[in-house]
């Protein structure tokens, strides 16, 4: 059921991309806003399943995950509409949407603003204008759970396992870049600590991957078949469907 986005793979039914691309293809980044549920979005499993993913998804995803999952996935498109490298993501607390994000690198010009960072910079600065200490805000971001539309990257997932978020769900894998399994396990909290103060402050987290993977591929497919405009000067032209 995990699907994976291969993009080095240069096929007849694939797209190939320039060491340039590459550079730029999961700088994804995200804006806040909460966006309201697209109005399909809410518990039609058959639209968020092909039937080949059917069964395991029945079986192994619940009907609020992949609701959720559908609510990152609009983030995505909102990044896509926005010529952003189309990733996006919610995070929820006691089933409700706190943030959203999506993917913003190309309008900062920022390559660190992913989804994840645009999110959780919305709970740091809600937290701290509600005075929230170090510790409650722990104590929220313990509570609480990412839908991101693909396998978060070696940074934030290291952010996510520092600020000791309680679970992930994603969509396809990062085989660049990923932080839960492709490259590195940064969920693990077996897996290498990071000391800040003398103090390790790596917990790891739930992590769960191949949520609404086909939809997410889609949508990076589709960007890049396009053609990706903020790609470095000279970019490869469009991938000639055959
Ligand atoms: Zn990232």
């Amino acid at each position: 059921m995990r699907e994976r986005f291969d993009l080095q793979t240069n096929s007849n039914n694939r797209t190939h991309f320039s060491d340039d691309e590459r550079g730029l293809q999961f700088r994804h980044r995200l804006p806040h806003l909460l966006s309201p549920p697209p109005p399909s979005a809410l518990f039609s499993l058959l639209s968020l399943c092909s039937l080949s993913q059917m069964a395991s998804c029945v079986e192994q995803v619940s009907l609020e995950t992949v609701a959720f999952m559908e609510l990152a996935v609009h983030q995505a498109t909102l990044a896509m509409d926005s010529l952003e490298v189309p990733v996006g993501c919610v995070i929820v607390e006691d089933g409700e949407v706190i943030a959203s994000g999506r993917n913003r690198t190309t309008e900062t010009r920022n390559a660190t603003r992913h989804a994840e960072m645009e999110a959780i910079d919305v709970l740091l600065e809600k937290w701290k204008q509600n005075g929230l200490s170090e510790a409650e805000v722990a104590n929220k971001f313990s509570k609480c759970t990412l839908y991101v539309t693909c396998e978060p990257c070696i940074m934030c997932a290291a952010a996510l396992s520092i600020l000791g978020i309680k679970e992930v769900y994603y969509g396809c894998a990062n085989d660049k870049f990923g932080g839960c399994g492709s490259i590195l396990s940064l969920h693990l909290s077996s897996s290498e600590p990071l000391i800040s103060g003398g103090v390790s402050r790596q917990k790891g987290f739930k992590c769960t991957g191949g949520i609404m993977a086909s939809e997410a591929v889609s949508l990076l497919r589709s960007f890049y078949e396009q053609g990706n405009p903020n790609a470095p000067k000279p970019h490869r032209p469009p991938v000639q469907k055959i």
